[in-house]
């Protein structure tokens, strides 16, 4: 069986992790009905309009 040849340094370890766990802030898109932001390809939580029609009446 393959074993790694050397031990991950600590450097190396939290290097990895601190890149793979940064923070972005969310994507928004306006919604094309009321304005407002909305996560894209989500039914918007303003209105409840998706792709030009209302998905969930408010
Ligand atoms: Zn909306």
């Amino acid at each position: 069986m393959a074993v790694p040849k050397r031990k991950t340094a600590k450097s190396a370890t939290r290097s990895r992790r601190s890149a793979n766990m940064k923070m972005t802030a969310k994507t928004l898109v306006k919604c094309s009905n009321c304005g407002e932001f909305a996560l894209p390809h989500h039914v918007c939580a303003e209105c409840g309009h998706y792709k030009g029609r209302e998905v969930i009446a408010k």
